[in-house]
C-alpha cells in the first residue's frame, strides 16, 4: 500500500490541555495566589505571593456568536490583551493582563467595540442558555433569543453591584433540559401530551428505546390503522417532551400550548449552606419570541423584590429560606395556584407528608 493510501492515525480527541493557553503569570503563579480584590465592576485584582498581579477583564457576550464578532473579540485581545482571551462557563468573555496600566485602554477599546464590562462580585451575571437550537434537534423555544432579550433589559445591573449578592440566571430549551439550574431559571414547560404521527412512528422510532425513555411509563406499543405505532396514556403524561427525541413524530411542540415556566432559588454552591433545587414560581408565561416580554418582566420583578428585601450576601434561595414561601408570593405578587403543589407521585420524599414535628 502507497503511504498515501496509507489510512490516516486516530487523531487525540478529548479536552486539551488547558495550560497552554493560559497568559504566562497565570501559569508562573499557579496554585500560588495569596488574596484577590474587585477594583471595579467587571475586574478581578488577583495578586500572587511572589508579588505579581494579574487583572481579569470580564465581558458579557451573547454566546452564539458569528465569526465576525469572534475576530473582533480576538483581535481586542491581540491588540489590549497580550493576545490572551477565555471563555466563562456563563458565556462572558475573559482577558488577562499582568499591568494595571494595560487595563484601563484595555475596557476602552471593549466598550468602543460595543461590548459590556462588567459581571463580577454581586451582579447579575451574563444568562446562560442550554445547548439551544444551533447544536440540539428538540428546543422548544429560543433560549439564546431569551438570553439576549432579557440581558437587553438587565444591562445596568450586569455593569454594576446593585444586588445583595451574585445573581445566576438561566435558559433552556426543553423540559428535559441540559443544564437549566439557577437563581432564576426560565424554563421551557410544555402543556399537553404529545401528538402521535401514527404514519411516521413504524417508520422513524425504535419503539422499545421510545417505551423505555417515559418517565412514568405512559407509553406502550399499540397497533393503529393495522400498523405498528404507539399510544400515551394522557392521565400518566407529565409532558416532559422525553419522547419526542427518540421518537420525533410525537410532536409535543406546539406555539400555544409550549409555555415558559420561571424557577428560583437552584444553588449549586455549597458556600453558606447545602445546595438547592429551585422551585416553580410562574408557570404558562407566553413563549413569545422575539422579546419575551412577559417572562422578562416576571424576572425583573423578582429581581426588584429581592434587592430591597434581602440582607446583603444573602443569594435569592438563602432570602427566601428567611422570608418563607408566603411572604416571597406576597411581595412578588405572584399568584400562587395549583401548579405550585407538588403533586408527582415520586414526591412522597419530598413532601411534608408524616405526622413529625420538624424544627
Ligand atoms: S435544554 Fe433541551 S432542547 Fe435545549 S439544548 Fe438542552 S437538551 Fe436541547
Ligand atoms: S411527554 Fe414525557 S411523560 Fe409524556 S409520554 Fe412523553 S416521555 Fe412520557
Amino acid at each position: 500500500m502507497s503511504e498515501a493510501a496509507a489510512p490516516r492515525p486516530p487523531t487525540e480527541s478529548g479536552c486539551p490541555d488547558a495550560f497552554q493557553y493560559m497568559h504566562p503569570a497565570l501559569r508562573r503563579n499557579y496554585g500560588n495566589w495569596a488574596y484577590h480584590e474587585d477594583p471595579q465592576p467587571g475586574v478581578l485584582k488577583h495578586v500572587s505571593k511572589s508579588g505579581d498581579e494579574v487583572y481579569t477583564i470580564k465581558v458579557g457576550t451573547q454566546r452564539i456568536l458569528d465569526v465576525f464578532t469572534l475576530r473582533k473579540l480576538c483581535d481586542i485581545g491581540d491588540q489590549f490583551a497580550d493576545g490572551y482571551i477565555r471563555f466563562t462557563l456563563r458565556s462572558n468573555v475573559e482577558y488577562i493582563v499582568d499591568d494595571e496600566s494595560k487595563v484601563q485602554p484595555l475596557i476602552d477599546a471593549i466598550t468602543e467595540a460595543g461590548f459590556v464590562v462588567g459581571g463580577t462580585r454581586n451582579s447579575v451575571t451574563t444568562l446562560s442558555h442550554t445547548q439551544g437550537w444551533l447544536h440540539c434537534d428538540i428546543p422548544g423555544t429560543d433560549a439564546s433569543g431569551v438570553v439576549k432579550a432579557m440581558m437587553d433589559e438587565l444591562i445596568d445591573e450586569f455593569k454594576s453591584w446593585n444586588m445583595p449578592n451574585r445573581v445566576h440566571i438561566t435558559t433552556s430549551c426543553c423540559q428535559i433540559n441540559c443544564g437549566g439550574q439557577g437563581d432564576i431559571a426560565i424554563n421551557v414547560q410544555h402543556t399537553k401530551p404529545p401528538k402521535i404521527n401514527h404514519d411516521l412512528v413504524s417508520n422513524v422510532c425504535e419503539r422499545p428505546s421510545v417505551v423505555a425513555r417515559c418517565p412514568v411509563a405512559a407509553i406502550r406499543p399499540a397497533q393503529v390503522n393495522g400498523k405498528p405505532s404507539l399510544e400515551v396514556d394522557e392521565r400518566k403524561c407529565i409532558c416532559c417532551g422525553a419522547c419526542y427525541p427518540p421518537c420525533p413524530p410525537m410532536q409535543i411542540n406546539d406555539a400555544e400550548h409550549t409555555k415558559l415556566a420561571i424557577w428560583v432559588g437552584g444553588n449549586h454552591s455549597n458556600a453558606r449552606g447545602k445546595p438547592t433545587f429551585q422551585k416553580l414560581v410562574a408557570s404558562g408565561v407566553p413563549n413569545n419570541p422575539p422579546r419575551w416580554p412577559e417572562a422578562t418582566a416576571i424576572v425583573k420583578k423578582i429581581l426588584k423584590v429581592y434587592k430591597e428585601d434581602a440582607q446583603d450576601w444573602e443569594r435569592i434561595n438563602d432570602w427566601i429560606e428567611r422570608i418563607g414561601w408566603t411572604r416571597f408570593f406576597e411581595l412578588t405578587g405572584l399568584p400562587f395556584t395549583k401548579f405550585h403543589i407538588d403533586n408527582w407521585r415520586g414526591a412522597r420524599n419530598s413532601l411534608n407528608a408524616s405526622a413529625h414535628i420538624r424544627f
